[in-house]
């Protein structure tokens, strides 16, 4: 490259988090917030004209969504019946009486312009079901702000975007994506993502690197520096994205892109070589799925089971909620997918930045509110419903239940007393389930990390969360863009607490697990080995890196690294000491050298 054309690269940087190179056209979803309606009062004789105008956006937006259904009613992907579900739904929000005559009662007496009107209608109506008292029901009330926000769109004359819009194959660029937005995502069509906010492990990135879709978030100005239509070269790996590139440098970048295939490649040679270190310790490496059709690529990557099972999927991008029924049927699936090894299931984590369909979460503090258990234990109904499902699966292979987010022993022991009430109604109705089915509590709170010891003598095995562990030891807001230099996997803080709770999972005999995004990178993979870890759990798509290096090492070794850099004072120096003592390890940018 010349440094004329150096000159010319526009080059943004963010946080690589699925990786992969990718070269394509950008195409811009969304810029930030809609724009407000605007107010226009109307003479007396321009109102049925507005009311027409209003009818035919709603005729516009059903159209739209009719045309979406067929989309994804021909795209031969498993996840198609949950959205047919959703686009149903508001289908019949568009035909909601209460929502058209309201608005048309408004433009007429107020005389008043469409958007103004049905704006007013809606924010009545958001006033009416905040006030509900039911989480779930108020939660809902966003699937109706999503609609009528395709109307407003529609009534401005503007174009409604949507992943599931997309015709050619794009790279998408947004100022955000939601985990519902990402499991709309069909691979093909995107190739790749970029968002103006987000940290590496947010839900956003976990669903990209599962989907194997190369994504960078946190870019902060992407939206502002990229047009529809640019070309675009996007490093997955590196967090680098280069827009408008010279021919050159997409050349540099195809052959990278060839390289990266060809280790992807290489990588199954593991596949069916046990995961040992080279002094025999067995290290079981096992897989994370959001959707029961993931379950093949843990299968394909030579995992050994499902060490984690992220059942808010299943309540995502739907109107009402999943059945004991639909429960009971995903679960079986992967029940049978993936015996004879065991499936962690995990019971609701909804909130943080886990969040519904369109739903808004009105905490202040999202992450450290009503998450997870704390939901659940709120909700005993849709924790018992879910719960019956898990029990019921149980039956059909081995299941183990999981609840995430405890931060005390009370929450462990009313989680087993409701899973109990729930044993015992199956009982008496004759529904076969596994009796002893083995409960495990997450440990992602310092709290939890703490009393591991106690939580040891009450659950039958334990998963280190460390996602969120990290994100409430350093307080980090995982999905906050300007503390994601703070993320320090090898913080001495982290390595630390992380010992902590294996030693006392190790006093106690009780098995330790770490399911978060650590387990999946190699560097990391080898400290938790060293500290004790026995079980990772991550990403399909990583499960043969990690075993690569398994088999690289020696446990014997790997300890003794771990006792050293657990007195070192910063992650940098824990970094630079692992790469000085093993330059062999597997780093990120293994394949550009
Ligand atoms: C974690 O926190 O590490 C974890 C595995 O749970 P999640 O990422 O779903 O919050
Ligand atoms: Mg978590």
């Amino acid at each position: 490259m010349t440094a004329e054309e150096k000159k010319q690269v526009a080059l943004l940087k963010g946080t690589g988090v699925s990786p992969g190179i990718v070269i394509g056209k950008a195409y811009i979803l969304e810029r930030g917030m809609p724009e407000p309606a605007h107010f226009c009062y109307l003479k007396a004789s321009e109102t049925e004209g507005e009311i027409e105008r209003f009818k035919n956006a709603l005729k516009e937006s059903r159209e739209q969504l009719k045309g979406i259904k067929k989309k994804v009613e021909a795209a031969a992907d498993g996840r198609g019946k949950e959205h047919i579900r959703i686009i149903d739904a508001h289908l019949m929000i568009l035909k909601d009486d209460m929502l058209i005559n309201d608005t048309i009662k408004v433009i007429r007496q107020e005389r008043v312009n469409a958007e103004w009107a049905l704006s007013k209608v809606l924010k009545d109506l958001m006033q009416f079901f905040g006030k509900i008292d039911d989480e779930y029901l108020r939660s809902r009330s966003f699937d109706i702000e999503h609609i009528v926000n395709r109307v407003l769109v529609n009534l401005m004359g503007k174009r409604h975007e949507s992943v599931a819009d997309l015709n050619a194959p794009s790279v998408v660029v947004s100022h955000d994506l939601t985990p519902a937005d990402t499991a709309q995502m069909v691979k093909g069509t995107v190739l790749a993502f970029l968002t103006d906010v987000g940290g590496a492990t947010s839900h956003t990135a976990i669903m990209a690197r599962s989907l194997e879709i190369p994504a960078i978030v946190g870019l902060e100005s992407i939206t502002r520096s990229v047009e529809t239509g640019d070309t675009v070269i996007i490093d997955g790996t590196t967090g680098t994205v280069i827009i408008n590139p010279s021919e050159s440098v997409i050349d540099v970048y195809m052959k990278r892109q060839e390289r990266y295939k060809v280790y992807g490649r290489e990588l199954f040679h593991y596949k069916d070589l046990p995961s040992e270190t080279k002094d025999g310790r067995r290290i079981r490496l096992m897989g994370n799925i959001e959707m029961a059709d993931e379950i093949t690529s843990i299968a394909e990557h030579g995992g050994e089971g499902v060490g984690l099972y992220r059942t808010e999927f299943l309540f995502m991008n739907r109107a009402q909620l999943p059945t004991e029924n639909e429960h009971f049927q995903a679960y079986k699936q992967v029940v049978r997918k993936i015996s004879p090894h065991p499936a962690i299931i995990r019971t609701l984590d909804v909130g943080g930045d886990k969040l519904l369909l369109g739903d808004k979460n009105e905490e202040i503090n999202p992450a450290l509110g009503l998450r997870a258990i704390r939901f659940c234990l709120k909700n005993t109904d849709i924790f018992k419903t879910q719960l019956r499902g898990i029990l019921r699966a149980s039956a059909t292979g081995k299941v183990k239940v999981l609840f995430p987010m405890i931060s005390g022993i009370d929450e462990l022991r009313l989680s087993k007393a409701i899973l109990e009430e729930a044993k015992a109604e199956l009982k008496a109705e004759g529904k076969p389930f596994d009796t002893n089915i083995e409960v495990g509590a997450m440990i992602e709170i310092p709290s939890a990390a703490i009393i591991a010891d106690l939580i040891c003598k009450e659950a039958d095995f334990i998963s280190i969360g460390t996602n969120d562990l990290l994100q409430y030891t350093l307080a980090i807001d995982r999905v906050n863009e300007h503390v994601a230099y703070l993320y320090e996997p090898m913080h001495p803080a982290v390595l630390r607490i992380i010992k902590s709770v294996a030693d006392a999972a190790q006093a106690a005999g009780v098995s330790v697990g770490v399911c978060g995004e650590m387990a999946g990178e190699p560097a990391y993979a080898l400290i938790l080995i060293g500290l004790g870890i026995d079980q990772l759990s991550m990403n399909a798509n990583s499960i043969l890196k990690v075993k690569r290096l398994v088999r690289s090492v020696n446990y014997a070794e790997a300890k003794k690294i771990c006792r050293h850099i657990v007195n070192l004072s910063t992650a940098r120096d824990v970094e630079q000491y692992i790469n000085a003592k093993l330059p062999e390890l597997h780093r990120k940018e293994e394949f550009w050298v």
